[in-house]
């Protein structure tokens, strides 16, 4: 067996930066063999992808496939169809020149499948999404568990939540191989500490604790917990940092800050959208909370936060429980449980003794297992067993 990785051509439908994007940022970075990225669509994962100096193309998708979303059914998914067959008739032609197509995301499966036929290549599906009710329709799930079955070499699941939840919904075991996404301390650790004082005194808290948020804005990432949380403490100011990635989520940011003015926390609440700059946005915080109340994949910002050094709290349902041990590496609470979730806060608050060291044991468990070496090395292990 070689011990160079195949040349991988990975093909991703977004152009925005979400956690999907950030981890296969890192992995194509660190590919040790040739391997290119193919987006359908242009945007801010492009510039990313070159400044890591990853070669890129844009195959830009018709209208149709591109709005194709996640509760879609059947008769809508028949529109898509040409669209989906132009557009894998040019990825074929791309993906001959490597060994390996790698689908990112569902849409990139779809399309992937096609392209994986024609040009004759095993296709790897990672998959990072809960694929139950909660986030897909009947449809979707039907069509993502079919093709990855009949079509996938393997399907690499970012945690073994996610694992179970393919399975579940009739995936097949023999091809499920579970790889945890993987972050690098180094941004983290670059950070200096009057950069941390500049962002503070930039929100203007003072010594009050902040609490922060770091997800797009979307109801089920469920920062409406955070803002009814707030409403239970006294003081403590919350950032969210995220936007609405997708239209259908700008209902929901809009929603969030009538919210914030509803429970009287407005001069506590800063939304500071979109941020490349995470890292010291985490350092600047008391406390890095995660509030989703439908299952997590993964959920990378746990380990960020840990890797900031950071206490953190998460909901309790899917990937968290794997990233986290409660009680001892960061705490976990009910989803959408307000009042728990102000609670813990209270104590990790007030606590100076338990607090620095369940952050620290924190950051210790996210460099042990969640560095981003590992996650490269078992993925290009896993496409070595392909070859
Ligand atoms: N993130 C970011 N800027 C923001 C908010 C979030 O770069 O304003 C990053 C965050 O640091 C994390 C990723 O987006 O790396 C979100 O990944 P996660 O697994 O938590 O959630 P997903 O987007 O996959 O649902």
């Amino acid at each position: 067996m070689s011990t160079q990785p195949p040349r991988v051509l990975f093909v991703d439908h977004a152009a925005v930066m979400g956690g999907a994007e950030w981890s296969l940022l890192s992995l194509a970075r660190r590919w040790r063999s040739e391997r290119a990225v193919t987006l359908f669509e242009d945007g801010p994962f492009r510039q990313h992808l070159n400044e890591a100096e990853v070669p890129v193309d844009i195959l830009p998708a018709s209208a149709a496939v591109l709005g194709a979303t996640r509760g879609g059914g059947a008769v809508a998914d028949l529109l898509t169809v040409p669209g989906i067959l132009a557009l894998a008739t040019r990825l074929a032609r791309q993906a001959r020149r490597f060994d390996v197509l790698y689908a990112n995301s569902q849409k990139a499966l779809v399309i992937g499948a096609v392209a994986a036929l024609l040009a004759r290549r095993p296709l790897v599906w990672h998959l990072r999404d809960i694929i139950t009710a909660d986030h897909f329709s009947p449809a979707r799930r039907r069509l993502a568990v079919g093709l990855a079955n009949r079509r996938a070499a393997y399907v690499i699941c970012n945690s073994e939540a996610t694992a179970e939840a393919f399975m579940e919904a009739g995936g097949d075991p023999n091809k499920v191989r579970v790889v945890y996404n993987g972050i690098s301390p180094a941004p983290f650790d670059a950070v200096a500490e009057d950069e941390v004082a500049q962002v503070r005194m930039a929100l203007g808290v003072g010594e009050t604790p902040v609490i922060g948020v770091f997800s797009r804005l979307a109801q089920w990432k469920g920062q409406h917990v955070l803002l009814e949380a707030l409403a239970y403490l006294s003081e403590a100011h919350a950032l969210l940092v995220g936007d609405a990635l997708f239209a259908e989520d700008r209902v929901y940011a809009d929603a969030l800050r009538a919210q914030a003015a509803s429970l009287g926390v407005t001069e506590r609440v800063h939304f500071l959208g979109f941020r490349d700059d995470v890292p010291v946005l985490m350092k600047a915080c008391d406390v890095v909370v995660h509030t989703s109340v439908a299952p997590e994949p993964f959920g990378r910002v746990l380990v960020e936060g840990a890797l900031a050094g950071r206490p953190v709290v998460a909901t309790d349902a899917g990937g968290a429980p794997e990233v986290i041990n409660d009680g001892e590496t960061g705490h976990l609470v009910p989803p959408g449980d307000a009042q728990a979730l102000a609670d813990t806060l209270r104590t990790l608050l007030t606590d100076p003794i338990a607090t620095p060291r369940i952050a620290e044991a924190g950051r210790q468990r996210a460099l042990d297992h969640f560095s981003e070496e590992a996650m490269v090395r078992a993925v290009e292990a896993t496409l070595l067993d392909e070859r």
